[in-house]
């Protein structure tokens, strides 16, 4: 089953460990068990979702497309979990951004190896590095929509307002369609009145960007990764399993608004 306009998600936040990386494997996991085409592409040097998915980079990697190296079919790698394919990355990609710095179109690099590849899948995923460089600027030129997981923690909202001027200028310029469509809770803790002030605090700030889906601190998505699965294959009925599946839900649901 196709969607009506096929949706590149840019999963970004400039600040680490906030649950970009667990949120594009169980997103992409979750997606694909509802039979929706999945492509994820691991935009971080450090390819913590190339080997959270049990995947190794290889020969071939985001670094050679991205420098124009391999067609970016070349580099894609079929995961073995249903619907779900992979452009994995490993450190090579830190020289990217060294060595754009001169070329002409380089916030395109993305968008161009994503060209002819992006018809095959309804959903592709960026998982973006801890920083709003070039790596960054790449996935918010090549992407439809950004989705911003916070986690809910004391200065949660600290630099979100960095990376909302981020996209304000990438939509002035160079990708003038670019949406945000979601902001993620991660890593929410109900026993506590912190995770729900912060909770409060960005429904107050984002409104209904907010997803009414929440993700809870579970200790099977922490360890899914190691075992090189996402939670869903981990332990289906996990909390964390459930969240990203109700998430994966509310996503496909707001294709209709988008
Ligand atoms: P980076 O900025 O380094 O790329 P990130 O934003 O991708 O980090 P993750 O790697 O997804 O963040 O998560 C950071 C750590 O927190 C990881 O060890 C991960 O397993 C753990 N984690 C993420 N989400 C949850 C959760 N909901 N419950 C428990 N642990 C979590
Ligand atoms: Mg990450």
């Amino acid at each position: 089953m196709s969607s009506k306009r096929d949706r590149i998600v840019a999963i970004a936040n400039q600040k680490g460990g906030v649950g970009k990386t667990t949120t594009s494997i169980n997103l992409g996991a979750a997606l694909g068990a509802l039979e929706r085409r999945t492509l994820i592409v691991d935009c971080d040097p450090q390819g913590n979702a190339t080997r959270g998915l049990g995947q190794d980079a290889g020969e071939q990697h985001l670094y050679h497309a991205l420098a124009g190296l391999v067609p970016a079919a070349e580099i894609i790698q079929h995961t073995g979990f249903p619907f779900l394919d992979l452009m994995p990355s490993n450190d090579d990609l830190v020289g990217l951004e060294v060595e754009l710095v001169d070329q002409e179109r380089r916030q395109y690099r993305l968008k161009e190896a994503l060209g002819s590849v992006a018809k095959d899948y309804d959903v592709v995923l960026l998982d973006c590095p801890p920083s709003l460089g070039q790596l960054t600027v790449n996935a918010l030129c090549a992407a439809t929509e950004v989705l911003v997981p916070i986690q809910a923690e004391y200065f949660a909202l600290e630099g979100v307002s960095a990376l909302i001027s981020t996209i304000e200028r990438v939509r002035a310029g160079l990708n003038p369609s670019l949406e945000i469509t979601g902001i993620l809770l991660t890593m929410y803790d109900d026993r506590t009145n912190l995770s729900k002030d912060v909770a409060e605090e960005l429904r107050r700030h984002f409104q209904a960007k907010v997803f009414q889906t929440i993700i809870p601190r579970n200790v099977r998505l922490a360890e899914a990764p190691s075992h090189g699965l996402p939670v869903l294959q981990h332990d289906i009925k996990s909390s964390g399993s459930v969240a990203y599946r109700k998430l994966a839900q509310e996503f496909v649901g707001r294709e209709q608004v988008s």
